[in-house]
């Protein structure tokens, strides 16, 4: 089971740090503790959006630039556009990266996404040319539970047709992704960069800095 953000389309970095330094490519001067507030604000507003459910990867990050532009004060506007672009081809270049390694990873094993997304996780990843590598998608809007809840995960399992232990959680958030499955009996691979230390109390079974290692991991 694997998280989407920061997981099968960057290394380890959420949607916050990468939409920031899209903003600055697109002529943003706000730092980042006082652009995540404005950020977190866009993002409950892009699960407001009407025809959420519908848009895919690229549309979506347009539509939140476009909110993050309308909540900015006037005086930080940014060319939302010229950020949009750069958040996707970033996304892409890694999606076209990790492709081939999920493509073996589905010839040995039933894998799926479990993701606290906005109800259009499906077209995004079809969009990525992932969607078809998964057997189980499990969006947390759609479903009604978010991790950490473990009912998301519990539901995932069920559809992939595993027990906890026969399973590995895959993802890039410690308290969302990895101490949760953890607990459940999963057993678990953070990726992320090298200088983020492991949080007390949950020691993941293995730990990666890009997707492609966990072939490694998996053996
Ligand atoms: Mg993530």
């Amino acid at each position: 089971m694997f998280d989407f953000g920061g997981t099968l389309e960057a290394d380890g970095v959420n949607w916050g740090p990468r939409f920031h330094a899209a903003y600055v490519e697109g002529g943003g001067a706000l730092d980042y503790a006082t652009f995540e507030p404005i950020y977190k604000e866009s993002d409950r507003a892009l699960g407001r959006l009407s025809g959420i459910e519908r848009l895919g990867f690229r549309a979506t990050v347009e539509a939140q630039a476009d909110l993050l532009r309308d909540v900015l004060p006037a005086a930080e506007r940014f060319d939302a556009r010229r950020a949009a672009a750069r958040f996707c081809a970033d996304a892409v270049a890694v999606v076209n990266r990790n492709r081939p390694v999920l493509e073996r990873l589905a010839r040995r094993y039933r894998l799926g996404v479990v993701s606290n997304f906005t109800g259009n996780l499906r077209p995004c990843l079809e969009e990525l040319e992932l969607l078809g590598l998964f057997a189980v998608t499990s969006d947390s809007t759609v479903l009604g539970s978010r991790k950490p809840d473990e009912r998301i995960f519990r539901d995932t399992l069920a559809s992939l047709g595993v027990v906890p232990e026969g399973a590995w959680m895959v993802g890039d958030n410690f308290e969302a992704d990895i101490r949760p499955a953890h607990g459940l009996g999963l057993r678990t691979c953070w990726l992320a960069p090298a200088q983020r230390a492991v949080p007390v109390g949950c020691v993941p079974s293995a730990r990666i800095g890009r997707l492609p290692e966990l072939e490694r991991v998996l053996g």
